[in-house]
């Protein structure tokens, strides 16, 4: 069988992944290999391939005992005979899979390292009687001290090379670091290995930092709108993931809690019951998540401040591992900043607390950022990477600039009546007049007291955000924070230099932009696939993962070989599962008059490869204003695209303000004057006010074209 075939027969996909035939070639060659990818890129698949394919013993070196299970039923699921050994067995359970192993009947062997070189070599011993002919070192960035989870475990690993001189050893990680790369190559005593470096970039996650402000009922928001999802929402402390999940109960969310300090039973059930969509959301700290292969979660929240952009990378990462469109959402407050800092310094170790300090603020950099996410962090990485992803808040979002110099001098002036003493909340509550006891009464008699009452208290730290990022102002390094001013300060202050501000951000809309799917097949289809999922004792997306739910819910396959051409149907989950799904989606065909829609299927659908972006503007808005050149209207693009008009207008202002489109042809030119007018009364920042002021005759749409027309770029 060559691997193409086997990846087909097993795991029902048509085509390798990045570098997976690459990586795939060089095992099956005997050469030890390195392979750095994404969480989610498809790492499994490396070693399981070559285990099918070689006439042998494949040993998976994993570190989290709780995960095994997971990874062995899913094996055994596709066909391949796989088991694992750990403490949670009974001697019985144990000796059976010992036979199994002496009987040639299992291709994987899932073990911890400590077992590996625990108890007198015992096990050491056994597994050199047996015909290993790979070894894999899952989650190897544990062997680095330099990486964010250093298992001491892990650097007896060292010496396998020894025990096994002529097996190939393939290590994997998720770690981009690449002093933990060079790390891991020393430590693991590998023999000339090849490194395979896939891109990091995670196109289907789309990242989003807000400033934290009532943090609860902002996470509400953000899962109304996700309600039937699986998610991570992870918190700092132990004592917040519980108060959360109770919580979020409270609003009628299956929510659990995960800490290391819960009793094994507990996580292990919260763990399971996530696993298994029994819950659907675990809150939870970074104990939680390594090695967990659920790929249907759909989003991560951060409440606080991750304390690194590799761990920060690695949690969001969990998100969206079956490829379909997932979140990342960071609360971000510049005070858990100021706690993190308290923690990151290492005690008698000067060196470690100035890397850690180092990694902090660039944490804290990324939360601040305005411009695209996906580029800072691929740029962390270093990978080169376009200015516009087109799927982060910054890319979806649309500023508009305005004067903001008189802004500028009342912040710059405050800060040095303040004698340059002061952090940003106190400079704000000065500014706006606060009548607490905390500002000086002495303040409260200064000029500027009170002079920035007219701006809200998230305007004032976004400007002061700006005024930091372009200069105007610095932040004293001294552990207190305090507002300074710098070199430019002066000519501001002095009315010479005028200072430019971004008023708003008109929209950061969401867009899943899948191919048009039947909703209630979908459900129809979920339901299904819990019915056997409960039946087997096994987590749904084990089953089938949703993306295959998906995209049988968009090509209607009526017959076993259509079926077998829907991405993620194996031959053995074929045989198992195919007939129980064709009736769902034949009973559910014959009763809306469809039939499949196969053909429209050419090659099995993959995610899409990262693209990089050709012009300013992402595509989704060019698929959009292609069709309007075609003659489309709003709604019929709408309709076509499976997105709201208000969203194609948001598309086509964009346009407008580049110049391509005219904005006469959105409005009458009669109307235009009475937009412009209430913009320029009432700013941009908000529409709904702008439309109540101008009344029924106006729509959004010619608002917001409008807008776009007096931001255009010359
Ligand atoms: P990682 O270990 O790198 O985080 P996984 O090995 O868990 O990623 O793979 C993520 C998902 O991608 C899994 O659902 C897996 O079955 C799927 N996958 C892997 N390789 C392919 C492929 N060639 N085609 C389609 N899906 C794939
Ligand atoms: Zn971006």
């Amino acid at each position: 069988m060559t691997p193409i075939q086997a990846l087909q027969k097993y795991f029902g996909y048509n085509q390798f992944r990045l570098s997976q035939e690459a990586i795939i070639a060089n095992v099956l060659n005997k050469q030890d290999t390195l392979v750095l990818m994404p969480t989610g890129g498809g790492k499994s698949l490396c070693y399981q391939l070559p285990a099918v394919l070689l006439d042998g013993l494949t040993i998976v070196i994993s570190p989290l005992i709780a995960l095994m299970k997971d990874q062995v039923d899913s094996l055994n699921l596709t066909g391949i005979p796989a088991a694992f050994l750990n403490s949670s067995q009974s001697p019985d359970e144990q000796k059976d899979i010992a036979i199994q192993l002496k009987n040639g009947e299992i291709r994987l062997l899932y073990v911890a390292p400590e077992r590996l070189f625990g108890a007198d070599n015992r096990m050491m011993g056994f597994l050199k009687t047996l015909n290993v002919v790979q070894i894999a070192i899952d989650e190897a960035h544990c062997i680095s001290q330099w990486g964010h989870d250093f298992r001491p475990e892990y650097l007896m690993l060292a010496g396998l090379k020894n025990e096994f001189p002529n097996v190939p050893v393939i290590a994997l990680t998720a770690t981009a670091d690449k002093l933990t790369q060079k790390d891991i190559l020393d430590k693991l005593n590998l023999h000339q290995p090849a490194v395979f470096i896939s891109s990091f970039n995670r196109e289907n996650i789309t990242y989003r930092v807000n400033p934290k402000k009532n943090s609860f009922n902002q996470l509400l928001t953000f899962l109304d709108a996700r309600k039937d999802d699986s998610g991570i929402i992870y918190c700092l402390s132990r004592k917040s993931t519980e108060a959360l999940a109770a919580d979020l109960k409270e609003e009628g969310y299956a929510a659990e809690a995960y800490h290391a300090g819960l009793n094994n039973e507990v996580k292990a059930r919260n763990q399971e019951a996530f696993l298994k969509d029994e819950i659907k959301i675990i809150v939870a700290t970074i104990a939680f998540g390594m090695g967990i292969n659920k790929s249907n979660v759909r989003y991560v929240v951060h409440m606080d401040l991750p304390k690194n952009i590799e761990g920060y990378y690695q949690e969001t990462g969990r998100a969206g591992r079956d490829g379909l469109a997932s979140d990342a959402l960071l609360l971000y407050s510049p005070g858990d900043a100021i706690k993190l800092r308290s923690f990151a310094t290492v005690e008698n170790n000067r060196e470690q607390s100035a890397i850690m300090l180092k990694k902090l603020d660039d944490m804290v950099n990324f939360c601040q950022l305005h411009a695209c996410r996906r580029q800072f962090l691929m740029h962390y990485f270093d990978e080169p990477f376009p200015d516009n992803c087109g799927s982060c808040d910054f890319c979806l979002s649309e500023f508009v600039k305005f004067d903001g110099t008189l802004i500028a001098q009342k912040a710059l002036s405050a800060v040095a009546r303040l004698k340059e003493r002061f952090g940003t909340t106190y400079l704000i509550d000065f500014l706006r007049g606060s009548k607490s006891e905390k500002i000086w009464a002495d303040h409260k008699l200064l000029k500027t007291y009170g002079a920035g009452a007219d701006i809200s208290k998230a305007d004032w730290q976004r400007y002061l955000r700006e005024l930091i990022a372009q200069g105007f102002l610095q932040v004293s390094e001294d552990g207190y924070s305090s507002l300074r001013l710098t070199q430019k300060s002066e000519a501001v202050l002095r009315g010479d230099l005028q200072v430019e501000l971004i008023a708003s951000q008109v929209t950061d809309e969401q867009e899943h932009e899948t191919q048009n799917y039947e909703a209630e097949l979908l459900a129809d289809l979920r339901k299904k696939r819990q019915e056997i999922a409960i039946g087997e004792n096994l987590p749904a997306y084990i089953i089938l993962s949703d993306a295959t739910l998906l995209e049988i819910a968009t090509f209607l396959p009526q017959k076993m070989d259509e079926l077998r051409l829907i991405s993620g149907f194996g031959d053995v989950k074929l045989a198992k599962y195919g007939r129980e799904f064709l009736a769902v989606i034949n009973s559910y065909s014959k009763e809306k008059g469809l039939t499949s829609r196969i053909t429209q299927k050419s090659v099995k659908r993959e995610r899409k490869a990262a693209k990089p972006k050709k012009g300013k503007l992402s595509d989704t808005f060019q698929a959009t204003y292609l069709l309007y050149k075609e003659g489309k209207s709003v709604t019929e693009i709408a309709h076509e695209r499976g997105l709201s008009p208000t969203t194609i207008e948001g598309h086509l202002s964009r346009f407008i303000q580049t110049g391509e489109l005219d904005v006469y042809d959105f409005v009458n030119e009669s109307k235009i004057p009475a937009i412009k007018d209430a913009v320029e009364s009432y700013g941009s920042a908000m529409l709904a006010p702008l439309k109540e002021v101008l009344g029924d005759a106006y729509s959004y749409g010619e608002i917001k074209a409008v807008i776009a027309w007096m931001n255009r770029e010359a």
